[in-house]
């Protein structure tokens, strides 16, 4: 399926940013003729995103565009140092003229990237080639903190960040650790941490900044970060799977990420896999969180006898399970197949086919990957041209901090979401 930037509101100049976007950090409004100039630089770009470093002319033909119009968007792209042409490459053998790859310039304007936990706010910087620099951490007070208290240690970590950007960065993107209206760019609820809830973020740092703020749930965090610089880069369908303290995870589906009405959906760790199950952290019983996260492989240490269960995960449980430690092995199956009869209702319900895991079970390896993946195809009956793929994404904060950078990223080049 073709994608469309739907808007008009892309652009990399100073002036544009602070006028029209900044104004209207999150509102969309329709494609018009006089727009498509801009639809076509949004799908140049993201055609560039999708294939990494390509030359004007396999640019052209991939976007659709003719070789005019390609040159009409890339050269003010250049002379924003938004790109950069590189080295000549020798075209094929047939010979001919050596193609210069185009691609983003470490140069261009970075975004600042957010993740918000429930005891900690992390900040950095990202180019629009997925680097990473000038990270900042705060960790918030831990006995009954006000929201105050929070406030005061975003503002440090940001300010912190912010001070080493050359230019100024395009927005704020934040991954935020618990439910998101993402409309009103307000945090619902943040069971971990309730003095979060009802904090309308993205308000205070656009006050606070003069930036186009964005914020959404984690998980779909990381699967934005996942389309624009990781393992999702050119997929039209694939879900991010999470697992941790909490689960969750976000689908991307025929070109779109699905957030459901006002970014209620995809509350994975809250689906039901057990009728009357154990309880959970929503009070509910029987989620999917309860049976795959690391407080559960936590509580199944205890109970089969594992040295200092408290600090297992799956990293320490796969080499406890390669040394032979007696029920490690089993654990590391049980948990495989916990983790996998979720992706199992996803994929019968919507059959993304591809899974990018993320979280914990990064910690575990192509081992861990392996054994969840082997429970999905057992769980799942098989049909043709239906393979199931599982892909491990970046580490934990990595993987968030890109995630929030492509929250922005999505809404500068009006990538439909
Ligand atoms: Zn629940």
């Amino acid at each position: 399926m073709e994608r469309e930037p739907s808007t008009q509101r892309w652009s990399m100049d100073e002036e544009d940013v602070s006028g029209d976007v900044r104004t209207v950090p999150h509102g969309r409004s329709l494609l018009s003729s006089s727009m498509v100039g801009s639809a076509n630089r949004g799908r140049v770009l993201q055609t560039l995103f999708d294939l990494g470093p390509t030359s004007r002319a396999e640019l052209a033909r991939l976007a659709g565009v003719n070789r005019t119009t390609i040159s009409g968007i890339v050269q003010p792209l250049l002379d924003q140092q938004v790109l950069v042409e590189g080295n000549p490459i020798r075209p094929s053998e047939a010979g001919g003229k050596p193609a210069r790859p185009l691609w983003f310039s470490p140069d261009a304007r970075p975004i600042c990237g957010m993740m918000l936990m429930p005891d900690a706010v992390h900040t950095c910087l990202v180019t629009l080639a997925g680097t990473i620099s000038a990270e900042h951490s705060v960790r918030f007070p831990v006995e009954n903190p006000r929201i105050a208290d929070i406030e005061s240690a975003i503002e440090t970590c940001t300010s912190r960040t912010l001070a080493s950007a050359r230019r100024e960065p395009l927005g704020i993107g934040v991954a935020v650790g618990g439910m998101v209206d993402t409309d009103r760019r307000a945090i619902i609820a943040v069971n971990l941490a309730p003095v979060l809830n009802g904090f309308e973020l993205g308000d205070m740092l656009t006050r606070r900044y003069g930036l186009p703020a964005l914020l959404d749930h984690h998980p779909r965090a990381l699967l934005v970060g996942d389309r624009w610089f990781g393992k999702g880069r050119g997929m039209q369908n694939f879900a991010a799977v999470y697992t941790g303290e909490v689960l969750g995870g976000a689908l991307y589906l025929g070109g779109h990420l699905y957030r459901g009405r006002s970014g209620a959906g995809g509350e994975l760790g809250h689906t039901f896999v057990q009728v009357d199950g154990e309880v959970c952290s929503c009070g509910r019983r029987g989620c999917w969180e309860t049976i795959a996260t690391v407080g559960w492989l936590r509580r199944q240490a205890r109970a089969i006898g594992l040295d200092t269960p408290d600090e297992i995960n799956s990293r320490r449980l796969v080499a406890l399970a390669g040394a032979g430690v007696p029920g490690a092995r089993d654990l590391l199956d049980l948990y495989a197949r916990n983790v996998a009869v979720g992706i199992a209702n996803l994929q019968q319900t919507v059959a993304p086919n591809f899974y990018v895991l993320h979280g914990d079970v990064v910690g575990g390896g192509e081992i861990m990957a392996e054994a969840i993946a082997g429970h999905v195809r057992a769980l799942v009956p098989s049909r043709s041209g239906g393979e199931i793929s599982f892909a491990i994404g970046e580490t934990e904060d990595r993987a968030a901090l890109l995630g929030a950078a492509g929250l922005v990223l999505s809404e500068l080049l009006q990538f439909p979401l």
